[in-house]
């Protein structure tokens, strides 16, 4: 039996799997990754966790799909930029480390493009040729699935879509620009708004209160809770209407930590995408959660190996 590994690489650990063709974990574990570290220490755990499990598992190791943050060049397999967490990745070829000590293929992308294509290859995605997915976490990533295939552009950098401008004038973006849609829609953002529209209102909230706990405070009908949760919506809304306009797109998929929320995001989110997307492209659009929720990483860097080998 043929599988692939996954390697699911974060700010604090990588995340490193056997998945079957059909999604399936085979085996999986995690290695702390030390933000300081040198890359080649880095990927030498890696790579002795990955080969731990390989010589555990019965059947072929066939080939090995990374899925990291930042811009990673498809050709190369380096991480030119981003990664703000794990800098000592950068200017490195992700690949070429695992090409040598396991002789195998191997592909890595930025990891919201692998969760495009792991929807693609074992979720949500598997029902449609065209979508786009949002990735909403910490920043917000998104992945295109246009004609069946993962769309990466010209070197692979394709999907920023966190920061696509939603307002010249608005709040400043560790990107370097101003009102990218990061600003307004991801965890850290929410939880901003939220607080501010607190303290205007006058009503007190708790220092440590997260985002699941607005969503939440947002389903009992909160009234600070309920606005920062609208207006979330409203800017996911206008991002999924303009990628629907642009694509003519079947699907809209939003996944990251925030997609948790579920309904209470889901539903304002359907709701207002009538308002900023053409009726004759919209109606066909059907909007959803991701699928893959655990392990979304892992599946969707292994998923990456069966898109571009088209297995
Ligand atoms: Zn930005």
């Amino acid at each position: 039996m043929k599988y692939f590994a996954g390697v699911d690489l974060g700010g604090s650990s990588a995340k490193i799997g056997l998945v079957d063709p059909s999604g399936n974990i085979l085996k999986q574990d995690r290695v702390s990754i030390n933000a300081r570290s040198q890359f080649v220490n880095i990927m030498t755990l890696i790579s002795h966790l990955l080969e731990e499990l390989h010589n555990d598992t019965p059947g072929e190791l066939a080939a090995i799909g990374i899925g990291a943050p930042g811009f990673i060049e498809s050709q190369t397999g380096i991480l030119l930029a981003g990664a703000r967490n794990i800098p000592n990745l950068r200017g490195n070829s992700l690949t070429d480390f695992f090409k040598d000590k396991f002789n195998v293929p191997v592909f890595a992308d930025n990891d919201a493009t692998c969760a495009a294509a792991g929807e693609l290859e074992f979720g949500i995605g598997k029902k449609y040729k065209n979508f786009v997915l949002l990735t909403l976490g910490t920043g917000i990533g998104g992945g295109l699935v246009l004609n069946g295939k993962v769309f990466r552009g010209s070197r692979g950098f394709a999907g920023e879509i966190g920061h696509v401008c939603l307002d010249p004038g608005g709040v400043w973006c560790n990107c370097g620009s101003r009102g990218c849609f990061e600003q307004y829609a991801s965890a850290p953002a929410i939880l901003r708004n939220y607080k501010e529209k607190c303290k205007k209102r006058g009503s007190r909230f708790p220092e440590n209160i997260s985002t699941k706990d607005i969503f939440q405070l947002a389903g009992k009908g909160e009234k600070c809770a309920e606005a920062a949760v609208e207006e979330a919506a409203s800017a996911i809304a206008r991002v999924l209407g303009i990628c629907i306009n642009l694509l003519n797109l079947e699907a809209c998929i939003i996944g990251g930590g925030v997609s948790r929320a579920g309904d209470i995001l889901l539903k304002p989110v359907t709701d207002k995408i009538d308002d900023f997307a053409w009726s004759h492209l919209r109606k066909d659009v059907e909007i959803h959660i991701a699928q893959l929720q655990n392990n979304a990483g892992l599946l969707g860097a292994a998923a990456q190996v069966l898109e571009r080998l088209s297995i």
